[in-house]
């Protein structure tokens, strides 16, 4: 059986990302949230774990084997150095878990890889198609401070100033989806999902 087509899906905090994927569930798409997996490996991932203990200290998990995010994002929140080293720790392992998991999908036409720095980590290039998720910044800020009830306005900022511009991104992408709140996403869910199950 041949392999699904990749489609990754990408764009800034707070564009939307998360919830196109949930209507593409709804329509059957096999989708892998690549944020939420690297999270849950660095609990899971005995390699990770090591390697996350060696470069930040073993103080990162407590003796349970919990993983003290606070501590964690507080030592790279404020060092780009930091920031580079942890995801050159994460992205490999979760790299691999997507693998596999691809491997899995029998029968999909195609299936999405959801991550917020598709391009930053260079993940893309693995890729056959990229969605970008667009809106405008004001919009996503206030989306994540309603999400997000422990961030405030300057964290998001930073992390926004810290993310691709959103316009760079949108010369990347093979499809926009604008989740505006001006323009309806489910119909342009379906259009795109009707054009990748013709895809040769
Ligand atoms: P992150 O990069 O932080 O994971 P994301 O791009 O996955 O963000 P979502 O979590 O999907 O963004 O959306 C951010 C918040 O905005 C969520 O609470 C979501 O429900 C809400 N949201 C997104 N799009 C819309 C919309 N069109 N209408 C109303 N609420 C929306």
């Amino acid at each position: 059986m041949h392999q699904p087509i990749q489609i990754g899906i990408t764009g800034g905090i707070g564009s939307g990302k998360s919830l196109i994927c949930r209507i593409f569930h709804v329509l059957g798409v096999p989708a892998y949230d690549a944020d939420s997996q690297a999270k849950k490996l660095m609990t899971t991932d005995g390699i990770l774990i090591d390697q996350i203990k060696k470069e930040f200290g073993s103080l990162c998990y407590d003796e349970r084997g919990v993983l003290n995010r606070e501590l964690l994002s507080k030592t790279v929140f404020n060092s780009p150095e930091k920031l580079t080293k942890l995801n050159s720790l994460v992205h490999p392992r979760v790299a691999k878990d997507y693998n596999q998991w691809m491997n899995e999908q029998f029968g999909a036409k195609y299936c999405l890889k959801e991550a917020a720095l598709l391009f930053e980590a260079g993940s893309y290039q693995a890729l056959d198609k990229i969605i970008v998720v667009t809106a405008p910044d004001e919009l996503r800020i206030t989306r994540v401070l309603q999400r997000d009830p422990q961030r405030d306005k300057t964290d998001v900022e930073k992390i926004i100033k810290n993310q691709m511009p959103q316009d760079e991104k949108m010369k990347k992408a093979h499809f926009i989806i604008k989740n505006d709140e001006t323009e309806l996403v489910v119909p342009q869910v379906l259009k795109l999902h009707e054009w990748l199950k013709s895809i040769k």
